[in-house]
């Protein structure tokens, strides 16, 4: 269940000396307030939707929605609004996914300049996970490097997902048949996007 939904966060109240209350004609009881809303997720703020304003008369109680206040008032409301700042921590959920973002962009850079260095210097035990057709993958494990040689034993199994190849990446699924790949091949494979990640 995701709980989604909005809440309004009290930012500032003025009292106004000038403004009259419309219902009781009572001069400088009218208290402005000015609130901001966000979006909220799992009760994390998002990010703000917008301003509004009320105001309450302290004489006799009658409070007013922006829609209800005369002109007098809501221009009153309407400069306090831009006066008035928010706070940050309503924009806390984009600060989050940017965060979550790099992280990933980070990471994936990582990834990548490990696998650039696993094939320059291939070793015994890795895991190369590859395209091994169109839609479907699989991986091979390197049996041994012989000087340029370097011989795998091939998954027996294939999978239609990248994310879901640690199903297949099991000992007993390797072949014991092995296969001989020069360095250049692995290194074409990987410039043509067939290799996709080496794993250490
Ligand atoms: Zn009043």
């Amino acid at each position: 269940m995701i709980i989604f939904g909005s809440r309004a966060v009290h930012l500032d109240s003025a009292q106004s000396i000038n403004a009259t209350c419309p219902s009781c004609n009572t001069q400088g009881s009218l208290v402005l307030s000015i609130f901001r809303k966000h979006a909220h997720i799992f009760w994390i703020p998002l990010f703000p939707i917008g301003k509004v304003g009320v105001s309450q008369c302290q004489h006799c109680k009658n409070a007013l929605d922006e829609n209800e206040m005369p002109e007098s008032i809501s221009s009153r409301v309407n400069k306090l609004k831009e006066e008035t700042k928010g706070p940050v921590w309503q924009f806390a959920g984009v600060g989050i996914f940017i965060l979550l973002f790099i992280i990933g962009a980070f990471a994936s850079s990582q990834s990548s300049q490990n696998t650039a260095a696993y094939l320059a210097s291939p070793m015994a035990g890795d895991v190369y996970e590859y395209k091994f057709d169109q839609g479907s993958y699989s991986t091979f494990l390197v049996a041994r490097v012989v000087g340029d040689s370097v011989f795998v034993h091939p998954n027996e199994y294939e999978i239609n997902k990248i994310t879901r190849l640690y199903r297949i990446e099991k000992p007993e699924n390797y072949s014991t048949e092995v296969i001989g790949f020069s360095r250049a091949d692995l290194e074409a494979m990987r410039t043509a996007g067939d290799i996709l990640n080496i794993k250490r």
